[in-house]
């Protein structure tokens, strides 16, 4: 099925015309590993896994799907400095060596931020590549190197700079969001990882050693520039080295639209001489409460603070599906409860599927499986595909349907669960529980005073079993305990 897709370069739904005839290319904005991902950095991964699950299974393509880990900006580096007890407890003694107690603590917070993934239903063996950015210092040079010798960039204090308006005559500096000029301050040079999302400005490719900071040599036109890469020249060079340029989509949240990915274009274009890609997919935010997250207001959830308010992460990940994701999502705690119990019908649903009651009725799966598949392949609508389930399922008693159709429709969830992945599909497994000792005496107590034809016996001991919580009942073959 032909798939729609919300492109920011051109603000408007394009259908998806990849590169190569079978396969996808797509290249998203990982993670900075410096503290536990919260809702709102999941929300844009889990974008990323559905727009590479539909590509799979709607649009029947291969994927390959690179993410990064940001392992060096300024917070990895100032905490990493910091004796934290988590980290250190897992990853060892902090040493001298400022790269060593990076790489520590980078890892740390790499493998917490894997874990949550799995938890959330994100499977990492679907990514093709997750390329640490300082396993990739050479490429990031050859990229600054050439960028330099083309004439778009300068050494200031140390650090080097891409130069905006020696591109602009080149190129559009503004691809993906509408830049006003008349405000640019063509002397203004970012190097800070915290970007200003309105600010343009001539930004840095190569940041000077400040301090205390871990640092790698760096050779252009004969002189020593010790420092590290900047931000967006980690993506432009990562994506190149492992998919090729151009590839087929960039993803991230809408917070990378400016300067993050604009800067990227601008910088691919300029050292390799190509756009790096066809389509930039973006996410919207995600609020609590109605309220933009932040540290200060305490509303800043991790996966973890959610498991531990009781909440499970499957709700997280239907709640999260059942918003369009070019919508600001507001995560409440009823919102997410009420949003839950869609999932439990859709799961009744399915464990009635495999009961082995069946009816006359039969109907056309592939009309429904055509619906529901359309609705995700037009720019990923999983509310509109979520409706159409929800229409199947109001429309009839699962135990009225014939045979074939059960086991069609047992496949076409087992299908949607590729994507959505937040059902078992299979029979419903009856909660096993262990019946105390104690119980299993009393209940022989009773079988014996029955087989005496103490009446007044059996039945106190079947009052006292049911005081402790047990229900017996009597069986062709002896006798049953139940669980109240
Ligand atoms: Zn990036």
């Amino acid at each position: 099925m032909q798939i729609k897709i919300h492109n920011t370069l051109h603000n408007k739904i394009e259908d998806l015309k990849p590169i190569n005839e079978n396969e996808v290319l797509i290249y998203s904005c990982g993670p900075t590993v410096y503290n536990y991902a919260h809702i709102g950095n999941i929300r844009a991964f889990l974008f990323a896994d559905l727009l590479q699950k539909v590509i799979k299974v709607v649009g029947n393509y291969k994927v390959k799907w690179v993410m990064n880990i940001t392992n060096i900006d300024d917070k990895t580096i100032r905490d990493s400095q910091i004796g934290s007890s988590a980290w250190l407890e897992e990853m060892g003694e902090q040493t001298d060596d400022l790269k060593e107690n990076l790489s520590k603590f980078t890892k740390y917070y790499e493998k917490k931020f894997f874990e949550d993934l799995k938890i959330i239903g994100i499977d990492s063996a679907d990514l093709f590549a997750t390329p640490r950015a300082t396993e990739y210092i050479d490429e990031m040079q050859k990229l600054i190197k050439s960028i330099y010798e083309k004439g778009f960039a300068y050494p200031s204090d140390g650090s080097i700079y891409f130069n905006v308006n020696e591109w602009r005559k080149h190129d559009t500096y503004g691809k993906l969001k509408k830049i006003d000029f008349d405000n640019f301050k063509s002397n203004l040079r970012i190097d800070s990882d915290q970007y200003d999302r309105e600010q343009v400005s001539d930004f840095v490719l190569w940041k000077s050693k400040k301090g205390n900071e871990p640092y790698w040599d760096f050779t252009l036109d004969g002189k020593n520039f010790p420092g590290r890469p900047g931000w967006h020249i980690e993506c432009s060079a990562m994506e190149e080295k492992l998919l090729g340029l151009p590839f087929d989509i960039h993803t991230g949240g809408v917070d990378l639209i400016f300067p993050h990915h604009e800067d990227e274009i601008a910088q691919s274009k300029a050292g390799f001489g190509v756009e790096p890609t066809y389509y930039f997919c973006h996410n919207e935010f995600l609020e609590v409460e109605g309220e933009k997250m932040s540290k200060s207001k305490g509303n800043f959830y991790t996966i973890q603070d959610l498991i531990n308010r009781g909440i499970d992460p499957m709700n997280i990940r239907f709640a999260l599906l059942s918003a369009h994701y070019a919508s600001v999502f507001n995560f409440t705690f009823e919102g997410i409860n009420s949003i839950s119990k869609g999932r439990y019908r859709i799961q009744d649903f399915i464990y009635s599927l495999f009961e082995e009651n069946y009816g006359e009725k039969s109907i056309d799966v592939e009309i429904i499986r055509e619906k529901i598949f359309s609705k995700l392949a037009d720019d990923l609508h999983t509310p509109k595909a979520l409706a159409e389930i929800f229409s199947l399922i109001n429309s009839m008693s699962p135990n009225e349907l014939n045979k074939s159709t059960k086991e069609s429709l047992i496949e076409l969830f087992k299908e949607l669960n590729l994507i959505f992945n937040v059902w078992n599909i299979e029979q419903k497994k009856q909660v096993e529980v262990e019946i105390p000792d104690e119980i299993i005496k009393l209940a022989d107590e009773r079988i014996a005073a029955k087989a005496e034809k103490d009446y007044t016996k059996a039945d106190e001991l079947r009052n006292k079993i049911a005081e402790l919580g047990y229900l017996i009942k009597d069986s062709k073959t002896g006798y049953e305990i139940i669980k109240k």
